[in-house]
Order: structure tokens, then C-alpha cells, then sequence
């Protein structure tokens, strides 16, 4: 049977095929061919024949699993389905892009995660894992905070996973604000333990018992040591890759000083670290600031905060410094004598960077296509693809292999599979977020040239082969500006001063942060969640914005005396 057979044969029902094929609709393919009596692997090439014919398809391209859509990170993990026949042709290539819109920000970006190969599901509800590139950009992360923290003196160590319920309950404030989320072993094999011991939520508890032995005079301070771990908070919000899983890495420093000038002055040292990381490589602005009393840290004295705006409206706290003042050295006896021979109590500090901020990153930079990396954290900075074809491919793979060697330093991938066409790879790079793409093919060959994509703003750009040392590290450079420059107008263009409790709720309606006048108490921020529905205090600028007049600066809750100026916006 001819295809013009089938096609007279069953034209109604080919019709509404070919129509919802072009909607990207699914179709069951039994409806088709009604009444035609074909073998199954026949009827199967009629239709990919017909699909090319009536679509004016390219070639097919090899299979590639296709995703199952996932929104939630507890189901069952990916399943890679086997060939349909409703799926080739125009909705293949659509289902290994993105198909949301990043305005879908929860499908859009669990699609990204997915598809540009950075998280995977598990069977542990709220738990990921990190794939390669993730855990790559990672690790740059970790080992450029580290080289930072070394130079501050700091000292990386390990303590247990595991803390035994009493020490965990020492410092009350601090208790109170992790149990709800407290993962507990009880038993080992088939034996019930004496004392329940939990996973760690955060270290203090486990680490200050040290702390207090090791601690005897002042010779011993300041002590600051750090750990690259992982915590487990069981949350029970919604679970959204980095940015809120159950488990996740971090580094926690803690440090003990002899004064609190000298515990107090390590908060810029700190701040500045972890905003030169988020700024230069991640190239994430961000809005520093104090947190108010009810946000604060649970057992510190103040917390200093990062917050980033997020493409949805949503604000994010990053990285942050908890100064604890005496409080864990009360709760934990760590004393020494100072040079009077005097016993005192020890000031100390904490702080983090976790891998929340790989998720703030991604959602921050990506665009429709996927995955926009910053060259500086990008694992790999340039893709090469050659154009093949049958009678220049050894020359065009020759010069495709002295390009890649002589920029070996940008770590470039070189894809010489010949399965695939071109675009097919572009836009497989595109969702990966390869800052730079080179093409090179037998015409370009010839005129000593290849051709350049920027991943972040798609221009193209013919360059000379023998330019491409000079001009490629300018090119990731101005990546790397223009993305952070997007973002800080992202930032700043979602800011806004107000002075009443109306303008603010019109901001938050917005998505935006509001900057507005607050006073200090408990009632009010608790009032100003309940008003704005759900928007919180990010955080207080240290630098506070001058208002004209400081005296009619009112609560826009109370209306009372202002405090402070305070970033109000949704958080996570
Ligand atoms: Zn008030």
C-alpha cells in the first residue's frame, strides 16, 4: 500500500493527525489508521515517511530519551521511554529543549535542572543529586572560598554527622529553632540506641563540646576552623532543586575570638569573601544587610544576610554571618583565661555559603533555550562543532583538533559525532550553556576563519583562526560583565522605595522588594506578613537610605516612629 492510499483511505482522520501533530498534541495512533490493515512495522515506516513528507522534516535524528515531565521532586525517578511515533518529527527536538516559559518559573526551571543534565531525583523525597557539571561549578565554588578563608587564617576539620540529643539541646534558642526539622537515628540494626542521635542540621552542638576542651587561655584564640559538609533539614515546603532540598552542602565556619571587637570585625572579612564569589563568578548581585529579630539566625546575637532577586519575584537568602556573641559559649562552657588571668567567657561566629546558590544562579542567568553559565564558573567555556561532511572531514577535524589544543586553558569540548547534525548540537549547547560555541566548516576552512557564538546574547561573529587566542578570553570576559550587568538591572529594577502600608502591598503584588520605613517590634513584623500575604523582612541595609526628614520616617504598620528602613519582599 502506496502512502497516497493511506492517505485516501483514512484523509479525515490523517488530517486531524497532521493538525495536532503541528499543536504538538499527542495522538493515539490507533485512531489513524481505522480500517487499514497493515503489519505493525510496516505501518510504523509509513508514518515516519508520511510525517516527513507532509511535515517537509529534516532527517531524523538518532533517539535520545525523553524526559518524563516532572514538577515535584518526589516521584519516582526519570523513565526513558522507547521510540513513540507521536513524538518524532517536530515534537522531538521540542521535548529535549525547554518547553516552558521562563515566566512558568517552578516547570521552567525544574525543566533546566533536568534537561541540561544538572540534578536528578531520587528515591529520598527532597533529596537531589548533583550531577557532574553541578557538582563541577561546585567544587570551583568551594575551592575558591577556600583559598579565601586560608588567607584569613582559617583551618578546614571534620566533626560527626551524628549529634546525641543532649548536647543538641544545650543552647535553648537554638534548639527550639532546628527541632521541627531534626532527622533522628534511633536504632542500629535491630537495636534500639540508648540516647536518639541526630543528623546534623548545623554543627554548633557537636563542635562546641570540642571547642570547650580545647579552650584554656587566651593563647589559645583566636581559633577558627571550618567544615566542607553536608546537613540535613527536614522542611517540609515544597522541595525545589538547590534551591530548597532536605540535604544539601555548605561550608560552616566557626570561630572563636577573645574580644567581641575582634569576633565583630571578622563579619566584613567574611561578607566580602562570599560577595566577591557570588559577584565575580557566579556574577549574582546581591542586597547585604542585617536581619531583624525575628529572621535572625536561632541562637545568634545578629545575622548579616545576602538576598537575591529572583526572575520569579521572589527574593532568596544566600550566604550569611552569624555573630553569637557569648551565647554558645554560656550554653557550652568555653572559657579562658585572659592576660590578667581572669576567666571569660569566648566570643564567637559563624557563617555559610550553601549550594542554594548554584539554583540562584541558574535561575538568575537562564533563558528560554536553558542554561546560561558564567564563563568563569562554567566547567567547560567553549564547544567545538564541526561542520562534516564526507569529502573535507579530515581537514575540518584536523584544524577542529589544533583549535582545541590551542585553547586547551578554556577546557573546550570538541564533538566530532557524526550521528548528529549541527544544529542539533547547537541548540544540545545552547540548553547546556557552553558560553562560546565555534563552528568551523570547509568553507570556513578555506578562508582561514571560523564562526563564534556567544551562548548568553546569541550574536555570531566570523574571527580568524589565528585570532582566536587573542579574542576569545575578551569575548568571555564581556560575558562574564554583561551577565552580572543584566542581573544587577534585574535587581535594581525590581527595588522600590515606599512609605505606607498600601504602597507596599502594591509593590509585594508586583513582585517586588520594597524598601519601607519599619519599627523594630514583634507585632509589627508579624502584622506586615499577615497584610502583605506572606512577604516578610529580608533584611535591614547597614547603610540605610537617607530619608528627607528622619522624624516623620512612621512605621508603615503602627505608624509609630520608624526604626530602620527595611526590605520587605516574598522569600523562599
Ligand atoms: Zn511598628
Amino acid at each position: 500500500m502506496t502512502y497516497t492510499e493511506i492517505k485516501e483511505k483514512g484523509s479525515k482522520k490523517y488530517s486531524y493527525r497532521v493538525k495536532s501533530i503541528r499543536k504538538g498534541k499527542k495522538v493515539d495512533k490507533q485512531r489513524i489508521y481505522l480500517g487499514v490493515n497493515l503489519k505493525k512495522q510496516e505501518l510504523k515506516q509509513k508514518e515516519q515517511d508520511a510525517d516527513k513528507k507532509l511535515l517537509n522534516l529534516k532527517p531524523k535524528e538518532p533517539e535520545k530519551p525523553i524526559t518524563a515531565k516532572k514538577t515535584e521532586m518526589n516521584r519516582s525517578p526519570i523513565v526513558k521511554s522507547s521510540i513513540d511515533i507521536t513524538k518524532i518529527s517536530e515534537n522531538k527536538e521540542k521535548n529535549i529543549g525547554i518547553t516552558a516559559e521562563k515566566d512558568e518559573f517552578s516547570e521552567w526551571f525544574t525543566q533546566i535542572m533536568l534537561k541540561a543534565d544538572l540534578a536528578d531525583y531520587t528515591d529520598v523525597s527532597g533529596c537531589i543529586v548533583f550531577k557532574p557539571t553541578a557538582y563541577a561549578i561546585w567544587d570551583k565554588i568551594k575551592e575558591e572560598t577556600d583559598k579565601r578563608f586560608k588567607k584569613l587564617g582559617i583551618k578546614n576539620c571534620y566533626f560527626p554527622l551524628l549529634i546525641p540529643e543532649k548536647l543538641l539541646n544545650k543552647e535553648k534558642e537554638h534548639v527550639k529553632g532546628f527541632s521541627p526539622e531534626v532527622a533522628w537515628v534511633t536504632e542500629a540494626g535491630d537495636t534500639k540506641l540508648n540516647e536518639r542521635l541526630a543528623v546534623r542540621p548545623t554543627s554548633e552542638t557537636i563542635m562546641y563540646p570540642s571547642y570547650s576542651k580545647w579552650i584554656r587561655s587566651y593563647k589559645d584564640l583566636p581559633l577558627k576552623l571550618n567544615q566542607w559538609n553536608n546537613v540535613v533539614r527536614w522542611e517540609f515546603k515544597h522541595p525545589v532543586p538547590f534551591l530548597r532540598t532536605r540535604e544539601f552542602l555548605w561550608n560552616e565556619g566557626h570561630t572563636v575570638y577573645a574580644t567581641k571587637e575582634e569576633a565583630e570585625k571578622e563579619k566584613d572579612e567574611i561578607m566580602n569573601i562570599y560577595k566577591e564569589i557570588c559577584e565575580e563568578y557566579l556574577a549574582l548581585p546581591s542586597l547585604v544587610g542585617r536581619k531583624s529579630e525575628k529572621e535572625k539566625f536561632a541562637g545568634a546575637e545578629y545575622t548579616i544576610s545576602m538576598e537575591f532577586y529572583m526572575p520569579n519575584g521572589k527574593a532568596i537568602q544566600g550566604p550569611d554571618f552569624h555573630h553569637d556573641g557569648q551565647k554558645f559559649a554560656k550554653a557550652y562552657n568555653i572559657k579562658f583565661l585572659d592576660e590578667n588571668s581572669k576567666e571569660q567567657y569566648a566570643w564567637q561566629n559563624t557563617f555559610a555559603i550553601t549550594t542554594r546558590v548554584l539554583g540562584i544562579m541558574f535561575a538568575v542567568h537562564s533563558d528560554k533555550k536553558g542554561l546560561i553559565l558564567p564563563p568563569k564558573i562554567a566547567p567547560n567555556q567553549i564547544v567545538i562543532v564541526p561542520i562534516l561532511f564526507e569529502n573535507d572531514k579530515k581537514e575540518v577535524l584536523k584544524q577542529a583538533e589544533e583549535i582545541k589544543s590551542s585553547l586547551v586553558q578554556f577546557n573546550p569540548i570538541l564533538d566530532t559525532r557524526e550521528e548528529y547534525r549541527p544544529g542539533f548540537k547547537f541548540n544540545e549547547y545552547e540548553l547546556k550553556g557552553i558560553p562560546i560555541r565555534i563552528e568551523i566548516g570547509s568553507r570556513d576552512l578555506a578562508k582561514k576563519s571560523v564562526i563564534i557564538a556567544r551562548r548568553d546574547t546569541g550574536e555570531k561573529k566570523e574571527i580568524k583562526i589565528s585570532d582566536l587566542e587573542a579574542e576569545i578570553p575578551k569575548i568571555l570576559e564581556d560575558i562574564q560583565k554583561s551577565l552580572l550587568e543584566k542581573a544587577k538591572k534585574l535587581l535594581k529594577d525590581n527595588l522600590i522605595e515606599v512609605n505606607s502600608l498600601e504602597q507596599t502591598q502594591s509593590a509585594i503584588k508586583d513582585k517586588k522588594i520594597a524598601l519601607a520605613p519599619l519599627c523594630s517590634s514583634r507585632q509589627c513584623e508579624d502584622d506586615l506578613k499577615f497584610k502583605t500575604d506572606g512577604a516578610k523582612v529580608l533584611n535591614i541595609p547597614e547603610h540605610q537610605p537617607q530619608p528627607k526628614n528622619k522624624n516623620s520616617m512612621k512605621c508603615i504598620i503602627c505608624n509609630k516612629q520608624a526604626d530602620y528602613i527595611a526590605r520587605i519582599g516574598k522569600s523562599y
